[in-house]
Parts: C-alpha cells; structure tokens; sequence
C-alpha cells in the first residue's frame, strides 16, 4: 500500500467535516489526503475528476437521503470501498449497507481515531486482496454474508478482518504428462486453509476449469461455519486444481492428483488437514490422495483424506452422505410444516454425487421428483422421473445427454419449474436476482454451495419462500467425513444404519438450533446459520488468546 491515500469525505455537516478531517490527518500509519464534497454530485463530480482511495460517506446529504445515497455513490465508483460514516445508529440499515457491499458502517458520535483509521485501513486491504488473485464473485457473496452477520453480532472489528481472509493458502503450479507422453500440461491449484483455531482443517478438493483462489478461499470459508455449526472439530480448508477433469483421462486424472498431492504435502496430513472429495472428484481422487501421501510417509495413512472407498478405510454412507443429508433437512423442514412428502415434488439441479443421491432419497420417501438436470441440460416428466432408468443411462453414456424419456428443457428453464422443494446441487451462483421471483417451489433445500445470490436471498424472502441454506443442508458430507476420521484413528468400523442415525440426530439437532436461532433474532435461516458458525469460531478465538 503506498504510504498517501487517497479520502474522498462526502459530508454536508462543517462540525462533522473538520472532526473527520482531524481524525484521519491525526492519525499516524498512514498519510491521508483528504478531499470534501458536501453533496452526492459534487463528491461524484470529484471522482471523476480524480478517483480515490476510498469514500467516506454520510448518509443524510442536501441532495440525497439514507440508503439511497449509498446506492447512487457505490453505483457510480465501484470498487472503490466505501465506508459509511452517520449519525443514524440503525442497526437494520447497517446490515442492509454491508450486505450490498459498504465495507463498514460508523456511529459518527462513538468514532475515534483509532477506530477510523482502523476501518479505512481494513477497508483498503479488503479492496486490494479482492482486485488481486482473491477476486471472485463467490468471494464477494462468502464475504458479504459474513459481513452481514458480523454486523448483526456486533463482532469485534479485528476478528472481523482475521476471518475474512484465511490463515493460510497455498498457491502451486503443476506439471503433469498427457497420455501422449511428449505432452505436458502445467495447471494451476490451491490449498487454503481458513481458520486453524478448532482443530485440523477439513474441506473438499474440487477439479473444475474455474477454480481460482478467491473461490477457493469463498469454500474454505463457508466450510468453517458449516464444521462450527455443526459442532464438528475442525476449521474449514478447500482445495482445487484449475483443469476440466472431462477433458483428461483416467490415468492422466491420477498423475495430476498425484503432483498435485506432493505439491501440497507439507501442509495436509490427519492432525493438520483433511481433503474430501467435491465437485469434480470422488472416491477414487481420495484413493489416489492418500496412496501418494502414504508413499512418502513409508506407511499407509487412511486418515489423512475422507470419502475413499470403504476398502481403504471409508466410512459406510459417506459417499451418499451429502444427498442423504440435503434429505434429512428436507424431512425436519416438511415436519415443521406439516407436509406429508409423498404428496410433494421436487426438482433437482446437478446429476452428480450429490444431485442423484438426494433425487434418490427423495424418491424413496414418496416425492415425485418430476426434474434433473446435468450440464448438459434438464429432463421434465411430471409424471416422475424414471431414476433407476435415468441411473441406467448415466452409468452407460456418463450424463444425462441423449436419454430419451421425458422432455428436454435448459438449466435456466428447469430453475423455473413448478415444485414443492428445488434442490440446487450443482454449481455456485445459479438462484439471482434474475430468476429468483420466477422460481415456483415453496423451499429451495442447498445442495450445492454458494447456489444464491445475497440478492436472490433477499427475494425469495420476501415472495415467502424457505431457503435451507448450505451450510446446514449440504452439511451431511462433512459430518459423515468426521465420522470416518473417527473410524480411521480408532481402527473401528460403524455399520450403514449407525452411520445414518448419528447423522441423521446430527442434522436434526443443528436444525432446530438454526431455526430457534432464527426466530430469536428473527432473521432468515441462513443468516441464522451463520451467526451460529462465526460465533463459536469467535468465542474459541478469544478463548486461545493472541500469541504471542
Ligand atoms: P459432481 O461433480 O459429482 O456433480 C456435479 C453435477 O453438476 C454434475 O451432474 C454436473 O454435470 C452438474 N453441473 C455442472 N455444472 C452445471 C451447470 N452449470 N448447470 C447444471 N448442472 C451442472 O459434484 P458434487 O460432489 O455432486 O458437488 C455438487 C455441489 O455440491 C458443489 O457445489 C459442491 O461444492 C457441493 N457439495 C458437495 C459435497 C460432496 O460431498 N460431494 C459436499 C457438500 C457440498
């Protein structure tokens, strides 16, 4: 960061202007120049003129009042951070200031020095990190829900800034051979490790051509909430490789996963950190993990990955757990509601180990599950999609492309289809402000990460409908995975029905918190979610203490 920065102050109030002015050129780490506008035009005008570092806004201004300034300022300088500075101590429009993004939200009368320089300072790292290697729209959304409950819990502002980046992340290039041996590719991948307070960390490796550290690092973060709410102990890690998986094959899958695992072998390992399977991945990605893993450590090490195939140690359900899990939600959901499922439908996006294990379950429980879509595209059949026929196809072809019962229709469409209960379990970013007030169904059960937009969410709340979020929904994957580290380091094997019924006690319990939770401070489930995750990763934090 240079040492000048760069402050817009839009701010009508003279009193208020020299106070600010004083405080920031008080302040002694960094060297402010600062320019005042006293209206919304006129501070854009000067923008123009000369962009800068970062805006200081008030909210009450001459020509523009309350969250509607915020709205014209940040549309017209994105992405310069914005830091709100009022005199309205309004905690509802706090939370709807930075969950649209505004980096931070100040009471004029409790400002100080500190706490101003401080908030530019995090203000103008968070921007910086963010145009850099970090920049992601998941990011953005990872940490924008974060923000939100940050606020809503008051949390303290260091720890605010600790956990919106990670502790450690690790960026590699990786060589690997074609099958034509002449052939090298080098590809990109990642390991970031979130928050190393509760435990090991724990997260999925996923193989997918977008894969870049911000999204990386949006995944390792939800995987932190998601291990604290359920009480799991660990911090949350993700890691990926930037490749399109369909493109390679089996054997140059396993030399990529191979590199890829000595590449990162320093910092993964049963007490430090735990890959899993995810997008793009499977058992037979874990198996090839922990081969390479145990080669180097002279022995066989079945814990240092989840989600290998039961012959090497995996646990019984783990494969199924995620979809298993997305189901077990469902049914506390239907419970709550007085739904009986075999009257219900669903739609399911995504065909993959998540999609088709939750399309499964479904169906055992008597919904008619009348949409599945792949990324080749979607299958409507009201009547109920034929799953052991579809099962049949996909075993045979490898997607749903060309299976010829139903009718055909596209992802965006298949979004958009009557239903009780859509289960997005494919990719990020697939429910926004676009299509989130066309969706029909009644709950939207998150099989797939990052599905909503914060935008999307605000809709779906207000038109009625129930989001389950990811971190709760999807949760099985990760509970089932802590189920197998278990196992594995006490050389025990549980059966199928014990496994389920830890999870399904698990999923059942950390629900009913999330929806107390929720009504208690009546915010929505997912906000709930996460307010129940940041607070136990906070508590233990302040626990441990600051070394040294
Ligand atoms: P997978 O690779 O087994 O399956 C992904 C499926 O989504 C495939 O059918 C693929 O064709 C489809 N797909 C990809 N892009 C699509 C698009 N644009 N539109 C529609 N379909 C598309 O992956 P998975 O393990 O089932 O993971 C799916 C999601 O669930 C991811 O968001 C992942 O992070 C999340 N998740 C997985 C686990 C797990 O245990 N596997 C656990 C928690 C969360």
């Amino acid at each position: 960061m240079s040492d000048r920065v760069e402050v817009l102050l839009i701010e009508d109030n003279p009193v208020h202007m020299r106070l600010i002015e004083n405080l920031l050129k008080r302040g002694l780490e960094l060297n402010f120049e600062v320019r005042i506008a006293e209206r919304v035009d006129q501070g854009l005008a000067l923008f123009e003129e000369k962009p800068a570092d970062v805006i200081l806004l008030d909210l009450m201004l001459p020509d523009s009042e309350g969250f509607e300034t915020f709205l014209k300022v940040k549309g017209r300088v994105e992405p310069t951070p914005i830091v709100i500075l009022t005199g309205l101590d309004d905690m509802q429009l706090a939370v709807r200031a930075v969950e649209s993004g505004a980096q931070d939200y100040l009471v004029k009368s409790q400002l100080n020095g500190e706490l101003l320089s401080r908030s530019v300072r995090y203000a103008l790292e968070r921007a910086r990190a963010r145009a850099g290697e970090w920049k992601s729209p998941m990011l953005r959304l990872a940490h924008q829900q974060f923000l939100k409950a940050a606020q809503l819990m008051n949390l303290d502002d260091n720890l605010r800034q600790r956990l919106l980046f990670p502790q450690r992340s690790q960026v590699v290039t990786l060589p690997f051979r074609r099958d034509d041996y002449g052939q090298v590719e080098t590809v990109f991948g990642y390991r970031v490790q979130h928050v190393l307070t509760m435990g090991p960390t724990k997260g999925g490796v996923r193989y997918h051509h977008d894969v870049n550290l911000g999204e990386v690092t949006a995944l390792a973060m939800w995987m932190t909430w998601k291990c604290a709410l359920m009480h799991l102990p660990f911090g949350g890690a993700k890691g990926g490789v930037r490749v399109r998986p369909d493109t390679l094959s089996r054997q140059e899958l396993q030399r990529l996963t191979r590199r890829y695992t000595s590449e990162i072998i320093d910092v993964i390992g049963p007490d430090k950190d735990i890959p899993a399977p995810d997008l793009g991945t499977n058992e037979q990605t874990m198996a090839w993990m922990m081969d390479t893993y145990s080669e180097q450590a002279g022995h066989a090490v079945p814990t240092v990955v989840t989600g290998k195939p039961v012959v090497l140690g995996g646990s019984r359900g783990r494969k199924e757990a995620t979809g298993r899990g997305v189901v077990f939600v469902i049914e506390e959901a239907a419970r709550q509601r007085g739904w009986r499922l075999d009257e219900r439908t669903a739609v399911v996006q995504g065909y993959g180990n998540v999609g088709s294990h939750a399309a499964r379950y479904l169906d055992e429980l008597g919904v008619r599950v009348v949409g599945v879509s792949d990324h080749t595209g979607g299958i409507f059949d009201s009547t109920g999609v034929d799953l052991e026929k579809l099962d049949a196809h996909v075993a045979e072809v490898g997607t749903l492309e060309g299976y010829a019962q139903g009718d055909r229709l596209t992802n965006a469409e298949l979004l958009e289809l009557k239903c009780d209960v859509l289960v997005p379990a494919a990719v990020e970013n697939q429910i926004t402000a676009s299509n989130a007030g066309k969706l029909q169904c009644e709950l939207v059960a998150e099989g797939a990460n990052g599905p909503t937009s914060t935008e999307a969410d605000d809709i779906l709340t207000e038109r009625g409908i129930t989001v389950l979020p990811d971190l709760l929904a999807n949760a099985g994957g990760v509970t089932v995975s802590y189920f197998e580290w278990v196992q594995g380091i006490q050389n025990t094997m549980w059966t199928m029905s014990e496994v389920n019924e830890r999870l399904r006690a698990l999923l059942q319990e950390a629900y009913r918190r999330v929806v107390a939770q929720s009504e208690e401070l009546s915010v929505d489930l997912r906000t709930a979610a996460l307010i129940a995750g940041v607070d136990r990763v906070a508590r233990a934090k302040l626990m441990r203490g600051l070394y040294p």
